[in-house]
């Protein structure tokens, strides 16, 4: 065995290159992993951030200030702030897609005006995040948060006219996506059963949902039981409630998690449950045990075939009743994932930060930071500036305080729209009414990991025919071949000789707590989860299921970046835990987002739905509130 490969290459250099000022500095990413101390301030802005590896997303640098507001004694321990004398038409707090999509509103409305966004991220773009890799003279994009234009309703009319603004086609996506690659190389689904919780080791390969293949069933390591269970799960048409009405019976499964469903209603085997258990991961950030069991159909779990469902009854949203045709039909996926959105409105705000002009010659441009505070410029986006006061200076003014490097600055706007998570505005708004705090604090938002791990070759995926690995019991759970996608001059690996992007995936979850509670906990585990940690996982999990294909982590991998999200997903309402899901009344989300004096408030938790186009809506309205203001 060669010597990386005892230890999985930690004691390795990954080449990796941070572009500063246009000089290449060498360095291991394991160096861009290390933990600065928890109340640091704010690096400065990194000139190229999408090429930074390591720990991304929730970089060091970007929270702490944010982190310490929470303390009582913040204002008493912090430098007193200096006016700076800039005055602005509009402030905008958060350079996400919301915030980005209010400006370029107000922007088109007020040609001229004079707007400043606010971001504590060194990067735009909020959780619509660009990786960028170099290796070995191949660049390689990859996504580092929102992946896709996709969502389980139809996008609103005044989104999709945005995103048609903006000059992307969605009806085209598939001149650009060509999932043929994998198919011509027979590539499928796998499964890795650990012994833990199976018996055994062994990783499956299948066609579309696993407890549909018989053929993976009948080699899967489960009892004669689990098999006999799981075929009763997926082919009758069993209905536990025979006597109840729709509505009851929707009452029923609103009100208890698929996995009681599973358990109690069809009392199968426990290893059947564990087979399905990370299904709802991608959408709410938790397992099926903290998933309504109505929403089961809508995540293509089995189990609700029998009990005669036809349209939606009762109130509230679930996936189920609201997925429809239309939003399926509404999917774009980018190299850099819903970055290029984010990219395109950065453009449209600052023109001169994004050279180039269209779709096709923004994929593979390089932003220019430095041009993105510019004095000369009506728009204006300064990063690595965490807001921290926000309060009516009188009738026609907003005083706004950030934080940069080691010192406070206050500016001053006519109108400013909050397009951060609603968990912070609170601290850094306490004038806000104590109803309209209380709403924003109830959005617990869900602790997510994007992770994308750029590698020498793909050919252990060919030798073991696999494109896509769930492994429940990993770290990462779910471990994919990127999107094949080619945009532009971007051209995405056709032959598996190429270096690819790998992309994995984790829902921050503790199975058995509410909801809420699992996301407390899982942001508690990502913040004290350091780089080295999280690689050190990633090798050894890589080699475990990969090593059957020849992989070799110590020689095969060429790049981490980690891109945790310890906020991530907006908080969406779950009938286990939301009482007022059933009683139709307003909504935590419709009391936050009401303006307040010249403050309007933006951010896809707005909406309570943690979508992109949720994000646009929320934007939109508020820069029309804002609008109205005189
Ligand atoms: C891993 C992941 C995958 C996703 N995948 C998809 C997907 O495939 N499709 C989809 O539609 N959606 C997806 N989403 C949802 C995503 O949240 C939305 O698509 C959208 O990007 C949200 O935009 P936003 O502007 O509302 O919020 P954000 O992107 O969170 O932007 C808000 C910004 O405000 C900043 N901020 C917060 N507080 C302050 C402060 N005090 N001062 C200054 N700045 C502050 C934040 O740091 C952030 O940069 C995904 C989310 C995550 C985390």
């Amino acid at each position: 065995m060669p010597a990386s490969s005892r230890n999985k290459g930690l004691d390795r250099a990954i080449t990796r290159r941070d572009f500063l000022d246009g000089v290449a500095i060498a360095g291991s990413a394991l160096l861009a992993g290390r933990t600065s101390p928890a109340s640091a301030a704010p690096a400065s802005p990194s000139p190229y951030p999408p090429a930074l590896t390591g720990l991304r997303g929730a970089h060091e640098g970007s929270y702490e200030t944010l982190h310490d507001l929470r303390d009582p004694a913040f204002w008493t321990d912090a430098p007193a702030p200096a006016d700076t004398g800039e005055t602005y038409s509009l402030v905008v707090v958060g350079a996400g897609i919301s915030g980005l999509a209010a400006a370029h509103h107000f922007a088109k409305a007020r040609p001229g005006a004079s707007i400043l966004l606010l971001d504590n991220h060194d990067d735009f773009g909020g959780h619509a995040k660009r990786n960028e890799f170099e290796a070995g003279g191949t660049h390689r994009l990859g996504y580092g948060g929102s992946q896709s234009i996709s969502s389980p309703a139809p996008y609103s009319r005044r989104a999709k006219a945005l995103i048609a603004e903006l000059g992307v086609r969605v009806a085209d996506s598939e001149r650009y996506l060509d999932w043929s690659i994998y198919r011509s190389k027979g590539l499928r689904q796998g499964f890795y059963f650990d012994s833990n919780t199976f018996g055994s080791d062994k990783l499956l390969s299948h066609q579309g949902r696993p407890e549909f293949d018989d053929t993976f069933v009948a080699s899967a390591p489960l009892s004669e039981t689990a098999r006999r269970d799981l075929k009763r799960l997926t082919t009758e048409r069993f209905d536990p409630y025979p006597n109840e009405t729709e509505a009851a019976k929707r009452d029923k499964l609103a009100r208890q998690s698929y996995l009681r469903f599973l358990l109690d209603a069809w009392q199968v085997d426990p290893v059947v449950a564990a087979l399905l258990q990370t299904r709802p991961h991608g959408y709410y950030g938790v397992g099926i045990d903290a998933v309504p069991a109505q929403d089961a159909a809508g995540l293509g779990l089995p189990g609700l075939q029998g009990l005669g469902l036809t349209a939606k009854s009762g109130p509230g949203q679930n996936l189920d009743s609201i997925r429809s045709d239309e939003a399926s039909d509404y999917f774009f996926h980018f190299p850099d994932g819903n970055a290029t959105l984010a990219r395109l409105l950065v453009r449209s705000l600052v023109p001169d930060a994004i050279p180039g002009r269209g779709l096709a010659s923004l994929i593979t441009a390089r932003a220019r930071y430095r041009q993105l505070d510019c004095p000369d410029s009506a728009v204006r986006i300064r990063l690595s500036s965490p807001v921290v006061r926000v309060r009516h200076r009188d009738a026609r003014r907003v005083e706004v305080t950030y934080r940069q490097g080691n010192r406070m600055k206050t500016i001053t706007a006519r109108r400013v729209i909050l397009a951060c998570w609603h968990n912070v505005i609170p601290y850094l708004c306490p004038e806000l009414p104590q109803a309209q705090r209380e709403a924003m604090a109830c959005g617990i938002k869900v602790p997510v990991v994007y992770t994308n791990v750029l590698i020498r070759n793909w050919t252990a995926f060919e030798r073991l025919g696999l494109s896509r690995i769930i492994a429940p019991s990993f770290w990462h759970t779910s471990i994919a071949l990127d999107f094949p996608v080619s945009m532009g001059a971007y051209r995405f690996p056709r032959t598996t000789d190429q270096p690819i992007v790998l992309r994995l995936t984790k829902a921050a979850c503790k199975p058995g707590l509410s909801a809420r509670d699992q996301h407390r906990a899982g942001r508690q585990e990502l913040l004290a989860t350091p780089f080295e940690t999280i690689e050190a996982s990633i090798r050894r999990e890589l080699d475990r299921l990969l090593g059957g294909g020849g992989f070799d982590a110590g020689r095969d991998i060429l790049g981490i970046t980690v891109n945790r999200w310890p906020h991530g997903y907006s908080c969406q309402y779950n009938s286990l835990y939301d009482d007022f899901w059933f009683e139709g009344r307003t909504t935590p989300a419709e009391t936050a987002r009401r303006p307040f004096g010249r403050i309007t408030i933006a951010n896809s938790d707005a909406g309570a739905y943690a979508y992109a186009d949720g994000a646009i809506d929320q934007g939109l309205r508020a820069a029309d509130e804002a609008l109205s203001m005189k």
